[in-house]
């Protein structure tokens, strides 16, 4: 006979989607009797390979508002805790080098879903000012974007892009901190509160009269618990088949290159840089040539938007992330994850379109490191996260690229559907039941604008 424990509820997966829905029940919600399960140490799979940053830019209003609520809690943790997770604002800055009237344009329809307001500088004496950011801190940065319509000013302020950048959007409430720290400061809280934290995987979801009654622990153990919430990141639909739930979600491949910039190209004050165009690597004949004689032909055509780069660490560090999604890479998740020989090279040679000074590492390849996960995601890009299957069993998942930002709302709103909380304005937008209409599976995913990068 397995012994069994009893649980007010059970979180499956202690990645950061499932630490915040335990600060939140814990801490807010005031639940003390919950354990959380994971065979790994918290926050060491996908949680612990993401780039860190934040915006609350989206093309989708239920995002900018599900992300400004992120934001909003990110800043009040970041003041509860005396900035423990070094929540900086520097923002992001998409840069391109076609045309500028459509930047204004995209701006203001974000700006009217409401993530604030926008200036738009043309070079023109009448501009209204730019407020550059403060390396560190976020409380006295702008909010909204400024939007750079011309290369004058833009150039100015960031001397070492391109000469052919043509304008930008200088997103302001975005930036990066650390989510390790963050979950680390979340999960010592619920601690704090009674969670218990155990060192299993949960291999069974029992159910009786179509209500959850209790899990099944890898080591024999039961937990009696009515609430059962599915945190699995990568792992969620092999988990949410435990209850007979097929969730509509698929994993995509994401590398992430970290190379030492000792040559300094980018400077450490910088913000998060994107170059949204389209672009061809350039190659010579001979690397043409050998790319074909390796089955590389991948590299030699037109090559997506979105390659970008960050600094990493303070003044005195010289590491640089940089991120390139060029094949789209879709798989059941296997570890090791599955890597590209080329992927540091390549993602070099996009930054070096973006930030001429990086060509220099073509040459002289810089020290380097590459990793990665998974992107775990839904055909709109958008979360589950709500009631999936028998009555007590819920899902807070299907992050994608935007797990680290999102996670303080999203366990926010599993808490809240977990014990009957009010919930927000943008929950419908993300509760699982929206695939079961057979319109909304079919829908063209390659045409939705996702604001992914
Ligand atoms: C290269 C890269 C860059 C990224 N950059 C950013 C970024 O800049 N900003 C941002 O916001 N997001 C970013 N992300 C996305 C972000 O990292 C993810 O969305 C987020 O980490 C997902 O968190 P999670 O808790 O859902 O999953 P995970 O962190 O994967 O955690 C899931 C946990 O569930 C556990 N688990 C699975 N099955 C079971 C089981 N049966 N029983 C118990 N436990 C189980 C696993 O062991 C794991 O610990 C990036 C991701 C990648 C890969």
């Amino acid at each position: 006979m397995a012994p069994t424990a009893t649980a007010d509820a059970v979180i499956c997966g202690a990645g950061i989607a499932g630490v915040s829905t335990a600060y939140f029940l814990a801490v807010h919600e005031g639940m003390s009797d919950l354990v959380l399960c994971d065979p790994r140490p918290p926050l060491t799979l996908t949680s612990d390979k993401s780039t860190e940053c934040y915006r609350n830019w989206w093309p989708d209003p239920s995002m900018v508002s599900f992300m400004g609520r992120s934001i909003d809690l990110l800043e009040n943790l970041s003041d509860e805790s005396g900035n423990a997770f070094n929540l900086g604002r520097r923002g992001y800055l998409y840069v391109t080098g076609g045309g500028t009237a459509q930047l204004v344009t995209a701006a203001a329809q974000i700006s009217d879903a409401g993530a604030g307001s926008v200036r738009v500088h043309t070079g023109s004496s009448d501009d209204p000012s730019y407020v550059a950011a403060e390396p560190e801190g976020w409380a006295t940065h702008p909010d909204g974007a400024d939007v750079f319509a011309a290369s004058e000013p833009l150039t100015e302020h960031f001397p070492y892009l391109t000469g052919a950048a043509r304008g930008a959007t200088h997103v302001r409430r975005a930036g990066w901190f650390s989510a390790q720290q963050l979950g680390a400061w979340m999960l010592d809280r619920a601690r704090e509160r009674g969670l218990a934290l155990r060192r299993s995987r949960i291999v069974e979801v029992d159910v009786d009269k179509d209500r959850v009654t209790g899990v099944r622990l890898d080591n024999g153990t039961r937990i009696a618990t009515g609430v059962f919430i599915n945190a699995a990141g990568p792992m969620a639909q092999g988990v949410a088949a435990m209850t007979g739930v097929d969730l509509p979600m698929h994993n995509e491949v994401h590398l992430k290159l970290a190379f030492r910039d000792s040559l300094g190209a980018i400077p450490r004050d910088a913000p998060m840089l994107i170059w949204t165009d389209p672009q061809r690597l350039n190659l010579s004949d001979e690397e043409r040539r050998l790319c074909v004689e390796e089955g590389r032909t991948d590299l030699l055509g037109e090559m997506p938007a979105g390659c970008h780069c960050r600094p990493e660490g303070g003044v005195d560090s010289q590491w640089v992330l940089g991120l390139w999604e060029y094949h789209r890479d879709v798989r059941e998740p296997v570890w090791p994850l599955p890597t590209d020989g080329l992927y540091a090279d390549t993602v070099l040679r996009g930054l070096a379109t973006m930030v001429p000074a990086i060509a220099a590492y073509l040459e002289d390849p810089p020290q380097s490191v590459v990793d990665g996960g998974y992107y775990t995601k839904t055909t709109d890009n958008l979360p589950l996260i709500g009631p999936a299957g028998p009555t007590g069993s819920y899902v807070c998942g299907a992050l994608s690229g935007y797990g680290v930002m999102a996670a303080s709302a999203a366990g926010e709103l599993a808490a809240a559907y977990a014990t009957g909380s009010a919930l927000p304005d943008y929950a419908p937008a993300f509760h699982p039941g929206r695939y079961d209409d057979p319109a909304y599976r079919e829908q063209d995913a390659g045409a939705i604008d996702t604001g992914q990068i």
